[in-house]
C-alpha cells in the first residue's frame, strides 16, 4: 500500500482517560473537537462510551451533529461555541447542549428553544469566549432560574503550573459561581494536573487523552507508519531534494518515503526529526516535499519497507517542538490521505 498509515491505539486512549479520571474525584468528560484531535471523533467517542464516558464536548454544532450520528441518543454533546445564528434547528434536532457565551446567545437560545438544555461559559480572564463578570452579574439570576446544565470557564495558562494566572482565574471563577448550586467545570488536561482545587464537578480533557503534553505520563495514541517508495545510492558530493540543501558527505543510501507536508509533516521540521526503521534512527535529509520525504538509510543492514515517524520512538510533542509548535497542532494537522487503522478498544 502506498499511503501512510495512521495507527490509533484505542487501548492507550482508554488508559489515558482512566489515568486522568483517577486524578480527580469528579466526573470526567472527553473533548473530541476537530474530529477527535485528528484521530476520528466517532471511534474515539464510541470507545470512551464503552468505559462509561457520558459527556462529550465539541467546538461547533456541525461537529456535534456528526458526533450524534456516531454515539446515538444518550450521551450529552456540549458545544463550546454555544448557540450561533442558524444553528437552532441542528441544536434542537440533534439534541445538542450549547455552552452559551454571551447575552446575545442567551437571548437567542431562550427565545428559540425555551425548554432546551444549555450551559453557560464564563470568561475568567482568557478573553476568548464567555460572559465577563459584569455581564454575568446582570443576567445571572435569570439564567439560573432556567436550570443550566453546567457553568464552565477555561484556563489560559494551565500548562504552566506555577503561572499566577491560574489562581487568579480560579478566584474569579469562585466569585462568579459560588453558591449557585449548578454543576461547574474549569479544568481541561492542564487544569486536572493543577490539583483538586481546579476540578469542581466535571473535567474536560482533550489533548491528554490523545497522548499529548501537558500530560507527561500519557501513553502515545497516534503512530504514523510511512511506506518506502524507492531506495537509491547517492555518491559523495551529490545532493538530495529541493534547493540542494543536503549534500552527501559519504556514499549514502537514501529512501524516499510516501508522505509530506500535505499530510501534516510540517516542512519546518526538516532536519530536526528522524524516522525509525525498527529500533534504528534514520535522519530526514533535505527539504520535506508535499508528498515525499528523503531519509538516510545508509547505516541499515536491510532496506526497510516502512518507517515510523510517530510512535514509541518519537512522540507527537517531540515532532511538534521540531516544528516550533505544539502537539495539538500536529495531531489536528494529520492529513486525510492516511489510511486509519484502529487497534484495541
Ligand atoms: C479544547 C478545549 C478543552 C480541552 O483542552 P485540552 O487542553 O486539549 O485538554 C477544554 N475546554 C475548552 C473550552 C476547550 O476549548
Amino acid at each position: 500500500m502506498a499511503t501512510a498509515t495512521l495507527n490509533i491505539d484505542l487501548d492507550a486512549l482508554i488508559s489515558n482517560w482512566r489515568a486522568l479520571d483517577a486524578e480527580t474525584a469528579c466526573e470526567t468528560a472527553a473533548v473530541v473537537k476537530a474530529n477527535g484531535y485528528g484521530l476520528g471523533a466517532d471511534r474515539v467517542a464510541r470507545t470512551l462510551m464503552k468505559i462509561g464516558v457520558r459527556k462529550f464536548f465539541v467546538a461547533v454544532a456541525e461537529e456535534g451533529a456528526a458526533l450524534r450520528q456516531a454515539v446515538g441518543p444518550d450521551p450529552e454533546i456540549n458545544i463550546f461555541g454555544g448557540h450561533m445564528a442558524g444553528d437552532t434547528d441542528m441544536i434542537s434536532d440533534m439534541g445538542l447542549t450549547p455552552m452559551l457565551n454571551s447575552v446575545d446567545q442567551i437571548v437567542r437560545h431562550v427565545e428559540a428553544l425555551p425548554a432546551h438544555p444549555f450551559g453557560v461559559q464564563l470568561d475568567t480572564g482568557m478573553n476568548r469566549l464567555g460572559l465577563e463578570p459584569a455581564e454575568w452579574a446582570a443576567v445571572r439570576n435569570l439564567v439560573i432560574e432556567r436550570n443550566p446544565t453546567l457553568i464552565m470557564s477555561h484556563l489560559a495558562c494551565a500548562d504552566e503550573p506555577e503561572h499566577p494566572m491560574n489562581p487568579r482565574q480560579l478566584a474569579t471563577f469562585h466569585e462568579m459561581t459560588d453558591g449557585l448550586n449548578v454543576p461547574r467545570s474549569l479544568a481541561a488536561t492542564g487544569g486536572i494536573l493543577l490539583g483538586s482545587d481546579y476540578h469542581f464537578d466535571l473535567t474536560r480533557p482533550g489533548v491528554g487523552l490523545y497522548g499529548g503534553m501537558p500530560f507527561v505520563e500519557a501513553a502515545p495514541v497516534a503512530g504514523l507508519s510511512i511506506p518506502v517508495i524507492q531506495i537509491r545510492d547517492v555518491a559523495e558530493g551529490e545532493t538530495v531534494g529541493y534547493s540542494n540543501t543536503w549534500i552527501a558527505d559519504r556514499p549514502s543510501r537514501v529512501a524516499t518515503i510516501s508522505a509530506g507536508y500535505a499530510d501534516g509533516i510540517i516542512r519546518a521540521m526538516g532536519p530536526e526529526i528522524s524516522v525509525f526503521a525498527g529500533e534504528a534512527r534514520c535522519k530526514v535529509i533535505g527539504r520535506i516535499s508535499m508528498d515525499l520525504i528523503a531519509v538516510d538509510v545508509t547505516d541499515l543492514d536491510e532496506a526497510p519497507s516502512h518507517v515510523e515517524l510517530l510512535g514509541q520512538h518519537q512522540s507527537v510533542d517531540t515532532v511538534a517542538e521540531a516544528a516550533g509548535t505544539i502537539g495539538y497542532e500536529i495531531l489536528t494537522s494529520l492529513g486525510h490521505r492516511y489510511a486509519r487503522r484502529y487497534r484495541g478498544g
